[in-house]
């Protein structure tokens, strides 16, 4: 039986395996793109119907295209999944949709890679895992199943129609609890938000999007710290986009409680922590307004002064007298929607690049095994690296290893040719 044979194998159309195509094209170096459904599939079916890029569209993009439109708003979800089709189809990248790779192995005793799809198998010099920064929802293991609550990631909820009747206790108060818990309020229901340690941005300072001073400020190509792999970022480009702002979501009458701790006999517990974390979501706001203002004042720009924008509402009742426990039944709570972020899953690749928890060992996408690449990781290389534009540029480094790589592969004496 013949083996299809690439050179290399780039698994995943998101914006990661576009990206990843638009380098290797440029460069030159025969390629194929395997998506198991459509391009930029989650940007479609894995996120909720009212979902907004949380970047303005000038912004959240690759160089070679623009978003149609004003450059200024926030794109709703289906059109970025639509700008990736239309960007695949400007470079002509050869992507073939509808065929999910399910493992990918070192030949033995000769160079390359054997890959296992649901469309046959494929050899490959080199493999690029581009499958999503967020691909295995997490539901902590607190609530039993058979606790007769609706259970829902926030990559299952679509929109408010779905959940049965009653309140709803929304667990995490990131760009996604955040977003899901006013739109649930908006809606109508009773909202429980459990609000754990974040960073808030400001929206909006001095007429510039956060994007911009984050960009300005050279926030976006801050290195991972250790430690500090993963933060939580409460933001929203919602209505136009506005400044996630707890206080004032307390004040419409949603009800704020610290970070889920536990559940038994129907009563959720909540840690005594959620002062303490609106407290550090306000130091990172106004840490971001200071420098802001240290910027323009340096470079003597001519930005409006905000001083309205350092008042901080009062704290409502449930944060001076916080709820520490809470009888599900009797607060009328039927749903509990976690929003509680994305593990990543690679067991489709069966190679000695992931350490003992599994995270893949890499150096900027470069795997500890020679000719494996990841992309789109979160902190891949920046903080940007599992956002749209970062991502790009990240592609463009994988890509120019492989290019060196090839290089040594291809590469013959000069006597043996003769
Ligand atoms: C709710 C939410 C909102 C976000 N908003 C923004 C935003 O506004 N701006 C921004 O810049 N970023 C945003 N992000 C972050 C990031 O841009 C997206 O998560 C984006 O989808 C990541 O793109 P990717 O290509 O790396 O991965 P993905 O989009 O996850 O693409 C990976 C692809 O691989 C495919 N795949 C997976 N396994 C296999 C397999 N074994 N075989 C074949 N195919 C496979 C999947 O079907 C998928 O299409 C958001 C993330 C979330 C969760």
């Amino acid at each position: 039986m013949s083996v299809e044979k690439v050179e290399v194998l780039v698994v995943g159309a998101g914006q990661a395996g576009v990206a990843m195509s638009e380098h290797l094209g440029r460069a030159g170096v025969p390629h194929l793109v395997l998506e198991r459904a459509r391009i930029a599939e989650r940007w479609r079916t894995e996120r909720w119907d009212s979902l907004v890029a949380n970047g303005p569209a000038w912004h959240d993009r690759f160089p070679g295209l623009d978003f149609p439109g004003n450059p200024d708003a926030f794109v709703a979800k289906e059109a970025v999944a639509d700008y990736f089709v239309d960007y695949a189809e400007k470079i002509a990248a050869p992507i073939r949709c509808g065929v999910e790779v399910t493992s990918v192995r070192r030949n033995t005793g000769r160079p390359g890679f054997r890959a296992e799809t649901s469309a046959g198998v494929i050899e490959a010099d080199y493999v690029v895992a581009a499958t999503g920064p967020f691909q295995r929802p997490v539901i902590p293991a607190l609530v039993p199943e058979t606790a007769g609550l609706t259970q829902l990631h926030s990559a299952a909820y679509r929109n408010p129609g779905q959940l049965p009747p009653g309140a709803v206790l929304v667990v995490g108060a990131g760009s996604s609890g955040a977003q899901i818990a006013a739109e649930l309020m908006q809606a109508g229901r009773k909202v429980y938000l459990s609000v754990g340690p974040h960073d808030r941005p400001p929206r909006r300072y001095r007429g510039r999007d956060f994007v911009w001073w984050l960009g300005v400020l050279n926030k976006w190509d801050a290195e991972a710290m250790p430690g500090a792999e993963h933060t939580t970022i409460a933001v929203t480009g919602a209505e136009g986009g506005h400044t996630v702002d707890f206080r004032r979501l307390a004040a419409e009458g949603m009800t704020l409680v610290g970070r889920t701790e536990g559940f038994r006999d129907g009563v959720m517990a909540f840690a005594p922590d959620l002062a303490a974390n609106l407290a550090h979501g306000d130091a990172n706001y106004l840490s971001v307004l200071d420098e802001a203002d240290a910027y323009v004042a340096r470079n003597g720009l001519d930005l409006p002064e905000e001083p309205t924008a350092r008042i901080i509402g009062p704290d409502p009742a449930c944060v001076t007298d916080p709820i520490l426990s809470l009888d599900l039944a009797q607060a009328g709570i039927t749903t509990i929607l976690w929003a509680t972020g994305f593990a990543l899953d690679f067991g489709w690749l069966q190679i000695d690049a992931f350490d003992a928890q599994g995270r893949p060992q890499h150096k900027r996408g470069v795997s500890v095994e020679p000719g494996v690449y990841f992309l789109g990781l979160p902190w891949q290389t920046r903080r940007g690296s599992s956002f749209i534009w970062g991502v790009w540029y990240d592609a463009k480094y994988v890509a120019d290893h492989i290019v060196k790589q090839r290089a040594y592969t291809l590469y013959r004496p000069a006597t043996a040719a003769e």
